[in-house]
């Protein structure tokens, strides 16, 4: 699958359409395929954790989901078909697994939050089939593995924030034996109705950061690794 190479992560170069694609064609396989849908901060994450590199190197689908990542591609002359957001990657899945009787299993967030998000999904898409729901802050990774390997799911949603959901997958990988799964950062806040996504306009305008910074200001630390992001792109790219 082509990849471009941004800041030594490859990025794969795929259509959200081409992402429900690939990950359908993963869930009949028996190994662990990751999926990571990357934005600035995991790729600025990576220059400084060799282990979380190597991660993302071993990942099956690595996705633009933060605009910042689509502007990278424009400027290493190597253009990304679209943002690739986590949420749109598994609100498709939702509309694509019920026919298909794939089932999900929706691990982290607060205690109550997947549970919510699972019953309100349940009402929108009425195939959907729930494999079980845990949230994420258990001290203990072992039950959870267990819950998890028992209730079989094809597609596993995890929401322990970047990096800490990658990791966990990654390190559990055997144990967990599901055929899929997908890091999917603060969805199941938007999806239990906790946190309002942007607007479709500020979406498509490449905002939704903007968006966020006014709804959480307390997140303007995180976001300034954005222009630094860039900054180190396009430095690296003029070998200055
Ligand atoms: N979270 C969790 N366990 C933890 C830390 C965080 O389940 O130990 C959850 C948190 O409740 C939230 C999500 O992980 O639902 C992270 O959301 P955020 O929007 O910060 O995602 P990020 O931008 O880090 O991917």
């Amino acid at each position: 699958m082509d990849a471009i190479d941004i800041l030594g992560v490859g990025v794969h170069k795929v259509t959200l359409e081409e992402a429900v694609r690939l990950v359908i064609g993963y869930t009949d396989d028996k190994k662990t395929n990751l999926v990571v849908t990357a934005n600035p901060e995991i790729i600025m994450l990576s220059r400084e954790d060799r282990q979380f590199k190597d991660i993302l190197a071993q990942a099956a689908l690595v996705t633009a989901d933060g605009v910042g990542l689509v502007i990278a591609g424009k400027i290493l002359g190597r253009p990304l078909p679209q943002r690739v957001t986590g949420i749109d990657l598994v609100t498709r899945l939702f509309e694509e697994g019920g026919g298909r009787g794939l089932r999900f299993y929706f691990l982290g967030a607060a205690p109550g939050v997947a549970e919510t998000a699972a019953r309100n999904l349940t009402e929108k898409y009425p195939g959907l089939e729930v494999a079980g729901v845990q949230h994420g802050f258990f001290q203990e990774s072992g039950p959870v593995l267990e819950q998890i390997t028992q209730a079989r799911p094809h597609i596993l949603l995890v929401a322990l924030g970047m990096g800490k959901q990658e990791r966990w997958v990654w390190e559990h990988r055997e144990a967990l034996g599901v055929p899929v799964a997908i890091g999917v950062g603060g969805s199941f806040d938007v999806f239990a109705g906790k946190v309002r996504r942007a607007p479709i306009w500020m979406q498509r305008l490449g905002l939704e950061w903007l968006y966020r910074l006014l709804k959480e200001p307390w997140r303007y630390k995180r976001m300034l690794v954005l222009p630094k992001f860039l900054w180190r792109v396009w430095v690296n790219k003029n070998h200055i």
